[in-house]
């Protein structure tokens, strides 16, 4: 099955009892054992929970893996996954991670000595020569956050696997509808499915899908174990909003090449990143990797825009934290998504003060071309 249909039919695809077209809200904690020993599949909500199971099936047919997992927020899927790993050990994350998963590194897992190596993923040669004996995974986005670069997915998952250590990517930006990190050789592809999944900023979600037997088995106990588990309400509300996510990213993609063309085009802007454009570095392994660049874009206003003011003149855009939603989003990464790393690093990485992140969204692409414009004539 095509990933169009698949995003409607895949998974558990409605109710076999009543034959309701939709998987239902299972809003139940335990479960009627019928006998002594017995029980129907299910014996406790943290356990398992048959809405959780229906999206947990649907994740993993999307990304062509072999077991789903549903969290409370990307985080908890981060946390659970870096929870695999034990003391000693240590991980080389891309030089832009999301700040989150940075923070959850950084102040959390190296309490417990499970340490990290930051690395600039776009650059195969680096990554090589990071690799050292306590070296027991790989932890890549692409594109980055903010600043879109492109590591090649397939390489390094190669390089991985000749070392015996694993590949894990976060596929938040591009989804499986784009990008399926699995079938390039990555064993674990994580999401925050409050963005692009869910797609309706109204559920915040995150989801681990594992290639093999082995993998998923301790995912589940990990889950079981932790129980930072995505509650049934929710599981339903990612199911739902998974239904149009071909449709959905079809749309940013159309309109993100049409305005990262108009930004590049304005006088007011110094520079935009768009993995969309030729001259982007990371454009053909984009290209050859993925189906398309996504709906994000980061740009630089000149000196001349006072970027709180631009910020504050936006009328239909709105100005907030996350993406992916179907309304278009903007934010400032240095006092917003990035505040927590400090001012010389991000200067020298370029999360400079004129950086703006936008999300665009499934609007029609001249309503927001009108609101970019008029924001921009307010704010020089
Ligand atoms: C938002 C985000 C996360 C964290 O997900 P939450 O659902 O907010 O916990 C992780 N990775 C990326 C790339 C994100 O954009």
């Amino acid at each position: 099955m095509k990933i169009e249909s698949l995003v409607i039919h895949g998974g558990i695809d409605g109710d076999d009892k009543t034959g309701a077209v939709n998987v239902p809200v299972y809003q139940t904690s335990t479960y009627k054992q019928p006998s002594f020993g017995e029980n129907k599949g299910y014996e406790y909500s943290r356990t398992g929970n048959p809405t959780r199971e229906a999206l947990e099936k649907l994740i993993a047919d999307l990304e062509h893996g072999y077991a789903g997992f549903a969290f409370a927020s990307g985080m908890a899927a981060i946390t659970a996954v870096l929870s695999l790993f034990k003391a000693g050990n240590k991980i080389i994350i891309s030089n832009n991670v999301y700040g989150g998963t940075f923070r959850v590194l950084d102040k959390i897992f190296n309490n417990f000595d499970i340490g990290y190596k930051i690395v600039d993923t776009t650059n195969l040669e680096d990554i090589k020569n990071n690799i050292d004996e306590d070296v027991k995974a790989i932890y890549i986005e692409t594109p980055t956050n903010p600043l879109m670069d492109i590591t090649d997915i397939e390489a390094v998952s190669k390089i991985a696997k000749e070392k015996g250590i694993f590949t894990i990517v976060d596929n938040t930006f591009m989804t499986p509808y784009l990008q399926k990190p699995i079938t390039l050789g990555t064993d674990i592809v994580i999401h925050s499915a409050t963005k692009y999944l869910g797609g309706h900023s109204d559920v915040v979600s995150g989801l681990v899908v594992v290639n093999n037997e082995e993998l998923a088995t301790k995912l589940h106990f990990i889950q079981n174990s932790t129980g930072g588990v995505l509650a049934p309400f929710d599981s339903f509300l990612l199911i739902r909003g998974i239904k149009t996510l071909a449709v959905r990213m079809d749309r940013h993609n159309e309109n993100s090449k049409v305005i990262s063309e108009y930004l590049k085009n304005r006088d007011e802007i110094d520079k935009v990143y768009y993995p969309g454009f030729e001259d982007h570095p990371g454009h053909e392994i984009q290209v050859k990797q993925a189906k398309g660049y996504g709906g994000v874009i980061s740009f630089v206003l000149n000196d001349k825009v006072d970027y709180k003011k631009f910020l504050s003149s936006l009328k239909l855009i709105t100005f907030g934290e996350s993406l992916g939603g179907v309304e278009s989003l903007i934010c400032h990464p240095a006092s917003m998504t990035h505040a927590a790393i400090p001012y010389e690093i991000r200067q020298k990485v370029g999360i400079v003060d004129n950086l703006i992140r936008l999300s665009v969204g499934i609007e029609n692409a001249s309503d927001l071309l009108e609101d970019l414009t008029q924001a921009l004539k307010e704010s020089i």
